[in-house]
């Protein structure tokens, strides 16, 4: 009998990804309405074990900005009765298992639509309190020991309403054990395992763009968790500068990984240019923490008065 089935009505698809599939249903005990991801378990243990990182990342993240987890389980439905070839070497364990994970119903479009459907009339008020939320997710991830390694407008959600929440952890990766890494030393830096395995370049590369990813992890090069910072520093970009077209998108994120501002923005934003020359820095190294990014000027204000960040946390 599938759990899934039993306990929830579906009410519609939300998204697919790679492995995912993402369900917007109703419990039929509580009738509250929750987002399920299917994702489709690999027949590889090691492939497996990652696959199971997202469930085990989310369950244990408890903030206001990041999709909030339920429940976890596993299920391997019934075959469906298909006039399909059975494959020669056909074993039982090639049965399809499934995880599902039930989360927090968000709305169906992300940041990533909203930036779309905002390019006129954008209050950079708004949009600036948005990345400090966005932030303070991020900040309170790498405080777990984890790096998320997948920001990007489409894995930015919004709750019902209207709050920032991160979510698809599909790819997120503990930083390396035995290094010291302490979010509260002035640079922060670690190194991690560096490289993708086979499976994470398939799940990137079928679903995912690359075009939010730091160079050193794109290279395979060893990295930490300033990757995000990466990340951060090209969607503050698309929150400030209206883009209207995916051509005009591609464009532009291109050229700002070398590091080339569009015309006309080190004027119209040039605290911001400041702090994203070294939030893209190709050097990790020069790449602000969270705590940098909150305590530069552009953030400075949105900042809790009764916390005061040390000069030294800065960078
Ligand atoms: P990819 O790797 O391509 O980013 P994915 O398979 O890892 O995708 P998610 O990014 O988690 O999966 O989700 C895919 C889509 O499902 C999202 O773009 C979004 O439209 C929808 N979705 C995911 N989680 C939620 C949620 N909690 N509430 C509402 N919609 C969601
Ligand atoms: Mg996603
Ligand atoms: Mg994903």
């Amino acid at each position: 009998v599938s759990r899934y089935l039993t306990d929830f009505e579906p009410i519609q698809c939300l998204g697919r990804g790679g492995f995912g599939l993402v369900f917007e249903v109703r419990n039929r005990l509580d009738d509250c309405h929750y987002a399920v991801k299917r994702i489709q378990l690999p027949n590889s243990e090691e492939a497996r074990e990652k696959v199971m990182r997202e469930v085990k990342a989310l369950a244990k993240l408890d903030n206001p900005h990041i999709v909030r987890y339920f429940h976890a389980w596993i299920e391997c439905p019934p075959p469906v009765q298909r006039n399909v070839p059975k494959t020669p070497n056909y074993t039982r364990s090639d049965a399809k298992m499934f995880l599902f994970i039930q989360m927090q119903l968000c709305r169906k479009e992300s940041l990533r639509e909203w930036l779309r459907a905002h390019v006129s009339h954008r209050d950079s008020y708004q949009t600036i309190q948005m990345f400090n939320e966005i932030v303070r997710a991020v900040e309170y991830v790498h405080l777990q020991g984890l790096i998320h390694r997948d920001l990007k407008p489409s894995n930015i959600f919004f709750a019902p309403d209207g709050a920032i929440k991160i979510g698809d952890f599909g790819l997120v990766t503990a930083m390396a054990e035995e290094a010291s890494y302490s979010p509260m030393s002035p640079e922060g830096n670690v190194i991690c395992g560096g490289g993708f395995s086979p499976f994470q370049r398939t799940h990137t590369d079928q679903v995912g763009t690359q075009l939010y990813m730091s160079p050193e992890q794109i290279e395979g090069q060893p990295y930490n968790h300033k990757v995000d910072i990466y990340s951060l520093g090209l969607i503050l970009v698309e929150l400030l500068w209206p883009l209207s077209t995916q051509m005009e998108q591609v464009t532009v994120i291109s050229q700002l990984r070398k590091l080339k501002f569009p015309q006309g923005f080190i004027e119209k934003y040039p605290e911001e240019a400041v702090l994203l020359n070294k939030m893209l820095s190709r050097n990790p190294d020069e790449r602000p923490t969270t705590y940098g990014i909150r305590a530069s000027t552009p953030l400075r204000i949105y900042q809790d008065s009764t916390v005061e960040i040390p000069e030294y946390l800065h960078f």
